[in-house]
């Protein structure tokens, strides 16, 4: 059998947001292997789009003569694309997309034109695109769940489907006090910047998951321990045995059956339907009864209730953000004759993780710990925010180590953008204090500590 003997790591530059290419290289005749892990982008690379020709790669300027900077958030996301054609030499042999937030899938939305990052991928004809679970048409009849939790999965997934929705209206109610602040000459606060920023991060995204659906010759929606998706990656992959960590089915997860239960699925749809009703078309529904001047000795009283809707907006929306990342597929690569791990987790938090730490049978937990015990590269969950390395997992890598010069020190790789996510110490991505960890323990890679297009690092699997 035929065995990678190096792995080259691409990170790209996508501001809040992720985009990794791997490219496994074997000896001929097989050649490269290459994989697409996420295309998103929610918050453009600002400093960037003003310097990115000096960054770009030769070949891409030839492709575009005439680009000056600075370009357009979805221009950067088009040469992102087109760099990935080059670098694949124009065939993609698997695409993942972890989740369904538009960090992780922006780029994979198309135009009538064809000329968006999405169409550019998809002439890169992936032979298997990775889904999780959730997105697969059937999942309100899937087949492989027992009668009894047939109607809890539909739950589930109406559930998330209603979230989208609720995220539309949240966007639009952020957007529009931000506008209604600016004309009365005020700046926006750091709350409705960040509604403002997860509710777009959770709007459908219909286009870029059309395009995930149809654009592979296979498509292979997973959950923990998936076979099917572990064959067909074997498949494609030789020498590497992939494990599927996550998201677990509602089977198998008691942490996640907890979210969806039926009181909760009716209040999103309620919310859901109740908050698009508010901001119908953009406009107030009821903009004649809206209170223009309030009387001096109310005003203690309304700014309260400001203050106090906008933090159950935060909360509620913050409840959307942790489910949607809790359907991150999880990857663990085992690669070539030196079993080298790379892990890549999404946006997983606690919850997505439980089944395979703390849930699974004892053989499968204990199999799972040993392999995580031996990572060499962790893809830092969810742009380094607070509960997505949980202290067990990061607790478990052996590699790592303060010694710069120690022989196989972890490496880790964290895509993120700083004052995007949240501003208050629970809430802010990413973490300072992981930032910290991860620098003093590990080979960090950060592309918000850097100015490059993309972030390359080698492993030799022989
Ligand atoms: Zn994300």
């Amino acid at each position: 059998m035929s065995n990678p003997t190096s792995l080259t790591l691409r990170t790209y530059q996508v501001g809040f947001g992720d985009c990794f290419l791997l490219t496994f290289h074997y000896p001929s005749p097989t050649g490269d292997r290459h994989i697409l892990i996420d295309f998103g982008s929610t918050r453009a690379p600002n400093k960037l789009l003003a310097k990115l020709p000096a960054a770009l790669p030769k070949q891409l300027k030839k492709q575009f003569p005439g680009l000056k900077a600075p370009v357009s958030a979805s221009k950067h996301m088009e040469l992102v694309a087109e760099d990935i054609a080059v670098q694949s030499g124009g065939k993609l042999h698997v695409v993942v997309a972890t989740h369904r937030h538009k960090d992780h899938i922006s780029g994979f939305a198309t135009n009538t034109e064809g000329t968006a990052s999405g169409n550019i991928i998809r002439r890169l004809k992936p032979d298997l695109v990775v889904l999780p679970w959730t997105e697969h048409p059937k999942a309100k009849t899937d087949a492989e769940e027992a009668p009894s939790t047939i109607e809890n999965t539909r739950a589930f997934v109406s559930s998330l489907a209603a979230m989208n929705s609720f995220a539309d209206a949240i966007e639009k109610e952020a957007t529009r006090l931000i506008k209604l602040r600016a004309e009365a000459g005020r700046k926006s606060t750091p709350t409705l910047n960040s509604l403002q920023f997860m509710g777009e991060n959770s709007i459908a995204n219909k286009s870029a998951i059309k395009n995930l659906m149809t654009m592979g010759r296979k498509v292979a929606y997973v959950n923990f321990g998936s076979r099917e998706g572990k064959s067909a990656l074997h498949a494609l992959l030789p020498g590497i045995t992939t494990h599927i960590l996550g998201p677990p089915t509602l089977v198998q997860s008691e942490a996640i059956r907890t979210q969806r239960s039926r009181d909760n699925d009716e209040f999103w749809t309620l919310a859901a339907t109740a908050a698009s009703r508010f901001v119908a078309g953009g406009e107030l529904l009821f903009r004649d009864a809206e209170v223009s001047e309030i009387p001096p000795h109310a005003v203690w009283l309304t700014t309260r209730m400001d203050r106090m809707r906008l933090q159950s907006m935060s909360a509620l929306v913050r409840v959307l953000d942790d489910a949607m990342n809790n359907t991150s597929v999880i990857l663990l690569f085992e690669a070539g004759k030196a079993r080298k791990k790379f892990l890549f987790p999404g946006d997983a938090q606690i919850e997505n993780w439980l089944y395979a730490l703390s849930a699974a049978p004892v053989k499968e937990r204990n199999q799972i710990r040993k392999l995580l015990m031996d990572v060499d590269l962790y893809k830092v969950g969810h742009h380094g925010s607070l509960n997505a390395t949980p202290k067990t997992l990061w607790g478990l890598f052996e590699h790592r180590s303060s010694d710069v010069h120690a022989g196989r020190r972890l490496s880790t790789v964290v895509s993120t953008k700083s004052g995007v996510h949240g501003r208050t110490e629970a809430t802010r991505v990413p973490r300072t204090k992981l930032i910290n960890a991860l620098r003093h323990d590990s080979n960090l890679q950060n592309t918000n500590a850097s100015q490059q297009f993309f972030l390359e690092s080698k492993f030799d699997l022989q």
